[in-house]
């Protein structure tokens, strides 16, 4: 018990090891992941991000338009943004704020029309048409 006597004394006396966050909060450092967001007017809704994520956080309803997120459930590893073909999401360089409630990050964009598939006989007319006027 004696031999614990100065690390008691020593942590009850000295500065403490952690901070009373989010009253101190520590100063980002370079390439810092902290809260995800999407740039949801270039999202195109490919989904990419929703399967590379390894704890099955992202939601994406392309009909909706929708893009989800729990950040509860979020490990900020930043596969997600590696993965987005088209850059449209970032890391902040702050932490998500404290909720006492579960929130989840949804953001509305606007899916890509579908391309038309040109009808068969619509895809001929043109190639027959340049034949006709060799
Ligand atoms: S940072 Fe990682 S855990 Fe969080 S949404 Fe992206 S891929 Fe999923
Ligand atoms: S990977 Fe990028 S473009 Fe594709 S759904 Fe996710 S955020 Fe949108």
């Amino acid at each position: 018990m004696a031999f614990m006597t100065g690390n008691v004394l020593r942590n009850l006396m000295g500065k403490y090891s952690t901070r009373l966050y989010p009253i101190e909060i520590r100063p980002a450092f370079e390439a810092y992941r902290g809260e995800l967001y999407n740039e949801i007017e270039k999202c195109i809704f490919c989904q990419s991000c929703a399967r590379k994520c390894p704890s099955q956080c992202i939601s994406i309803d392309k009909e909706a338009g929708l893009w989800t997120c729990d950040p509860f459930a979020c490990v900020y590893c930043g596969i997600c943004v590696e993965a987005c073909p088209v850059n449209c999401l970032h890391m902040k360089s702050t932490h998500r704020h404290v909720a006492t409630e579960r929130e989840m990050i949804e953001q509305k964009g606007t899916p890509p029309k579908p391309k038309k598939k040109a009808a068969d006989g619509e895809a001929a007319a043109p190639a027959a048409e340049k034949k006709a006027k060799k």
